[in-house]
């Protein structure tokens, strides 16, 4: 069965590679020149548009920055799919993007499913990455043997739409504990505790959370985290932005309230603008302290 891959950037690139190295047949459409150098040498066909990808394809997986380029790119390539075709968006977007996108697949005589992912670059190049997937069973019975071909764990949340409510739902979790682990390190500092007696204490207690035992904040207890490499690598402040900022419009949308959902997009907002969006989310913690960064 013959795959289209739009987008093979950071993670549509590896992810596109899997496929390949799973013996999909893959045709691979990127306009930036990088990322088709890089798809190519991992033995993804090139073609020069978005059309010509998808037009020998019964499946087109979409990897986009934003619901917008993924409702422009479907608007021009439904079309010009084969009557049947599967369209699987990876992208993180709005859920009221997502419900837009399948409409378009679905009015087009085609099947959809929204299925964002988290475990970030490296868990695309390891094919570890988690897919949550929204939409029709049997479209995601069809889809399933090749998101297994890009990650370790896929879980079918729902109806359209449901795998970027859980995407926002699990990330407004972490943008939030982050900014609680930060705090308490804050705190613990200026009472004179260690960072490792802090942690030590709540890394095995009710304090317990990825954002502290795997994700921590502060160098030295944990020796694989970012921060101890000046928070290089990782998750990407800007990226758990968006993903806050998706998080407040659907709860705007639904009428939710989320107090501590929308202060953590105001703190990261405020972080973004002074420090860029390139360091791990876990830098905040840098803007957090009453001296400064860690
Ligand atoms: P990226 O900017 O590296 O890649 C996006 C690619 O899409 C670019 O190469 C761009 O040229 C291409 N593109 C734009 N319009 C196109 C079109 N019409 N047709 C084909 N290609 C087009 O971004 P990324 O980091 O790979 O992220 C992609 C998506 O994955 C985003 O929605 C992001 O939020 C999500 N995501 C990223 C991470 C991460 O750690 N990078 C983790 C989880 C989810």
């Amino acid at each position: 069965m013959s795959i289209a891959f739009l987008g093979l950037g950071n993670m549509g690139g590896p992810m596109a590679a899997n496929l390949v190295q799973n013996g999909e047949k893959v045709t691979g459409y990127d306009p930036d020149p990088h990322a088709r150098d890089t798809a190519a040498g991992a033995g993804v066909s090139l073609v020069d548009s978005a059309v010509a990808a998808v037009a020998s394809a019964r499946i087109v997986i979409t990897m986009l920055p934003s619901g917008a380029h993924v409702l422009d790119c479907y608007r021009e390539i439904i079309p010009a799919a084969a009557p049947g075709t599967l369209f699987l968006d990876c992208s993180t977007i709005e859920v009221t993007d997502a419900r837009a996108a399948a409409d378009l697949a679905t009015t087009g005589g085609h099947s959809a499913l929204d299925a964002p992912v988290s475990g970030g670059v490296v868990g695309a190049a390891a094919a570890t990455l988690t897919f949550m997937v929204g939409g029709p069973s049997e479209a995601y019975i069809a889809a399933e043997p090749y998101l297994k071909h890009m990650g370790k764990k896929i879980v079918h949340c729902g109806e359209s739409g449901a795998g970027q409510a859980a995407k926002i739902c699990n990330n407004m979790i972490l943008g939030v504990s982050m900014i609680a682990v930060s705090e308490a390190f804050a705190l613990g500092r200026g009472l004179g505790l260690t960072d490792q007696a802090l942690f030590d204490v709540a890394s095995t207690a009710s304090g317990q959370c990825w954002a502290l035992t795997t994700n921590c904040p502060v160098p030295g207890p944990v020796p694989a985290s970012p921060a101890n490499r000046d928070y290089a690598g990782g998750f990407a402040s800007g990226l758990m932005l968006k993903d806050l900022r998706l998080a407040q419009a659907a709860a705007h949308a639904e009428g939710i309230p989320t107090a501590l959902g929308k202060h953590a997009e105001q703190l990261y907002t405020a972080f973004v603008d002074q420090d860029g969006p390139g360091r791990d989310f876990s830098a905040i913690i840098t803007s957090l302290t009453k001296d400064g960064p860690a």
